[in-house]
Parts: C-alpha cells; sequence; structure tokens
C-alpha cells in the first residue's frame, strides 16, 4: 500500500519536464546538447514591467491581496477583455490564478465529480489529461489529425458529447500544433453546443497573440455570446509577456464558478504574489510594443526552422498559424534502423535516437495524445534551431 492518494498515483510528471531534464543530465556529463524543448520565451520581461514590480514593493505592495487579486489587475484584465476580444465582463466575474495553469485545474477542481468526463481534442497540452484524473475524472481525448489541420470537427464534438460531459477545453493557438480556429469554425462547433445545454467549454487562450498569419485571435464567446453563461476564458501573461516565472494568469466567467474557485483557492493557495500583479497590470495597461516586436521575431524563426525541417526527407511539418512550436511528422522515419541496428517503431524512438546520437532534445507526440509526431519549440534564438536542425538532417541521413 502506498501512501499516495490514488488520484495522485494515476497522474505523471510533464513529460516537458521529464525531457528537458535528461538534456540536462546529458548535458552534465558533457554531452553538447540542443535544448529545443521548453516551450517559454526566450526574452527577458520588457523593462517598463519590471520596473512597475520594482515600484510596487517600494511602495509597499507587499502584503496580502483580496484573494481573487487586486482592484488594478483585475481592472486591467476587464479593459484587455474589452479591448482586445470585445468581451464585457465585471471584476465580480474574474479570478487572478498562479498562472493560467493554476486557473485550469482549479476550475477543474471545483465542477467535476467523480466519473464526470472532460472532452479534450488531440494533439492537447500534456497538463489537461492529468489534471482530470487529478480531479478523478475522466479525459474523453479526440483524435483531431493533420489532414483536418489538427482541429475538433463539429461531428466529432457530437459524437464525445454524452450525458456525463463536464467540459470541452479548446486551446487555440494550440501548444504543440499552433492550430487555431476560425470565427466559421467556432460557429459551427457552437451549434453542437447549443444542443448539449450541460457542457460547459474553457477556451485556453494563452497563445492568442502568438500569431503569424496576420490574423486577430477570434474568440468563442465574440463569435457564439450565447455561450457565455457556461465558458470560462482562461488567460495570462506568461507567453504574451515573456513573464513565465511571475506566475499570473487568471479565468473570468459566470460569477458562481469564479465565487467557488475563490473559496477553494483561499482555503488553498491564497493570492498570487503582489509583486507579480503589479507587473502583470504594467503588462496589460501598458505600452504593446514588445508583443509586435517578439511575435516578428517569432515568425522568422518559424519561416526559417519550417524549410529546414521540411528539407529533411522523411519529416515534413505544417506551417503553424500561431504559438511558437513546430509539431513534425515523423512518419517517414518509422520502420527505419539505426546506425547501432536498433529499429525506430514509434515517435519515443525517433526523439530518443535525436537526443543520443544527436544531441537534439526534442518531446515525443505520445505526450501530446498524436502519433508519429515530435515537437520542437522555436522559442530559442536561431543560431540554436540552425544548429538543431543541422543535426536532425545528418541524424536522419544515417537512418537505413
Ligand atoms: N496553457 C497552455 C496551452 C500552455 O502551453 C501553457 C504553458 O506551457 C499554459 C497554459 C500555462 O501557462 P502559465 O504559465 O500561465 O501557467
Amino acid at each position: 500500500t502506498s501512501r499516495i492518494a490514488a488520484r495522485v498515483r494515476r497522474i505523471k510528471p510533464s513529460p516537458s519536464t521529464s525531457a528537458a531534464d535528461r538534456a540536462n543530465e546529458l548535458r552534465r556529463q558533457g554531452k553538447s546538447i540542443v535544448n529545443l524543448v521548453v516551450g517559454e520565451p526566450d526574452f527577458d520581461t520588457p523593462a517598463h514591467i519590471r520596473r512597475a514590480a520594482a515600484d510596487a514593493m517600494d511602495r509597499g505592495a507587499t502584503r496580502y491581496t483580496l484573494m481573487a487579486g487586486t482592484v488594478e489587475l483585475r481592472q486591467a484584465i476587464v479593459a484587455k477583455l474589452e479591448r482586445e476580444n470585445g468581451l464585457r465582463y465585471a471584476m465580480n466575474e474574474i479570478i487572478v490564478t498562479n498562472g493560467a495553469k493554476s486557473a485550469i485545474y482549479n476550475a477543474l477542481a471545483i465542477t467535476l465529480e467523480p466519473g464526470d468526463e472532460v472532452i479534450i481534442p488531440a494533439p492537447y497540452w500534456v497538463s489537461y489529461p492529468d489534471m482530470v484524473l487529478a480531479c478523478e475524472a475522466t479525459p474523453v481525448t479526440v483524435a483531431c489529425p493533420e489532414a483536418n489541420g489538427f482541429k475538433l470537427t463539429p461531428a466529432q464534438l457530437e459524437a464525445a458529447i454524452t450525458p456525463r460531459t463536464r467540459w470541452l477545453l479548446i486551446n487555440s493557438p494550440s501548444n504543440p500544433t499552433g492550430a487555431s480556429y476560425t470565427a466559421d469554425e467556432y460557429r459551427a462547433l457552437a451549434e453542437v453546443l447549443a444542443r448539449h445545454p450541460h457542457v460547459m467549454v474553457m477556451t485556453d487562450d494563452i497563445y492568442e497573440h502568438i500569431r503569424f498569419d496576420g490574423q486577430a485571435t477570434p474568440h468563442l464567446l465574440a463569435v457564439a455570446p450565447a455561450l457565455r453563461e457556461r465558458t470560462l476564458a482562461i488567460n495570462g501573461v506568461s507567453k504574451t509577456y515573456a513573464m513565465t516565472g511571475w506566475r499570473i494568469g487568471w479565468a473570468a466567467g459566470p460569477s458562481d464558478l469564479i465565487t467557488a474557485m475563490d473559496t477553494l483557492l483561499s482555503q488553498s493557495a491564497g493570492n498570487c504574489c503582489s509583486i507579480s500583479q503589479a507587473g502583470a497590470a504594467a503588462a496589460l495597461n501598458g505600452d504593446q510594443g514588445f508583443v509586435t516586436e517578439s511575435v516578428a521575431v517569432y515568425k522568422a524563426r518559424r519561416d526559417r526552422t519550417l524549410a529546414l525541417v521540411n528539407a529533411i526527407p522523411g519529416l515534413s511539418c505544417a506551417t503553424p498559424p500561431g504559438a511558437f512550436y513546430l509539431y513534425i511528422n515523423c512518419s517517414g522515419l518509422i520502420g527505419k534502423s539505426t546506425p547501432a541496428g536498433k529499429t525506430l517503431n514509434e515517435d519515443g524512438d525517433v526523439v530518443m535516437y535525436l537526443l543520443e546520437s544527436a544531441g537534439v532534445a526534442t518531446v515525443a507526440g505520445t505526450a501530446y495524445g498524436l502519433s508519429p509526431y515530435f515537437r520542437l519549440s522555436i522559442a530559442t534564438a536561431i543560431e540554436t534551431l540552425e544548429e538543431g536542425c543541422a543535426r536532425i538532417a545528418r541524424a536522419v541521413a544515417e537512418l537505413r
């Protein structure tokens, strides 16, 4: 018997963290490793945001804040939702959380009963299924193949809904594929949801500004306002403003959900860091130049890396319209043999081969629920991406 509860024994550590750990271990052993694992901006947080946090500290904003977040930050979020998404929320419909991650987990925790189901289109962000399992509920993953742009179709949604469905989780642009729903696609999904009023929708909007196709990211609720009373919009400052370490995210939605999250968080984590909240408010209220500039840099990296990857025989990658990853199809390598005589049977074998023989660290598609693929992050210097691709090309050329 274990002294760890079954609901925790059911979950596993994040595969991207494990991949990063393995790469760091090899590096410690003296191997040269090109690490294309991490999904975080390599930029520093913009200076005006850092200054706002330092000022907050100096003015004594070093105490507990309201559980739901400072009035200043929640006002900034209200203004952001209206300005950027055309959505109107009151302050009591918003709660600030320790990153978007905590918003998603706590929203699941306050709503899921054992055996409830959560529909998760695959490929998905690695944490979704495990968060659902940690709440003693059942992740219902739906494979969304590349041929459909890695997107959930209305027919797939209809087929996945049961009386036990509590949530549909939508992440657009998506980690790991960058897939982004258009307003028309949202409208079609909303028509299905209209027939199933018991299904709530969580939108993970964390990559909304990381877009390369010149399109603004539409919000499901702007397209289908009738869903407002059963939709929770999740977002945060981590990716947009290079603030992953500050741990500020939020949920916006109907006040009964927000109040229940407030209660649970007030008895568990408590409020978010007061200084980080001041920084996040400055990020949302301040000059948005950093966003445009960083997205231009990501786009240049995406274009360059995509060209290099697609020139490698056996690999192909669709052009991601957003987020900062390439989800690379490696079906052309499955069944081939390495110089050491090992057969590559699945994407995990490909990733292991690239790491061991070429020193390039990536994450296998199995982690995201759709194979055979592997993910690399383009949130790193272009020289690093070029070196990584050159190594992958050499390693692939040695397969038989
Ligand atoms: N949602 C997705 C799809 C992500 O990729 C990430 C980070 O990797 C998060 C949420 C978590 O963001 P935060 O740093 O706000 O917790």
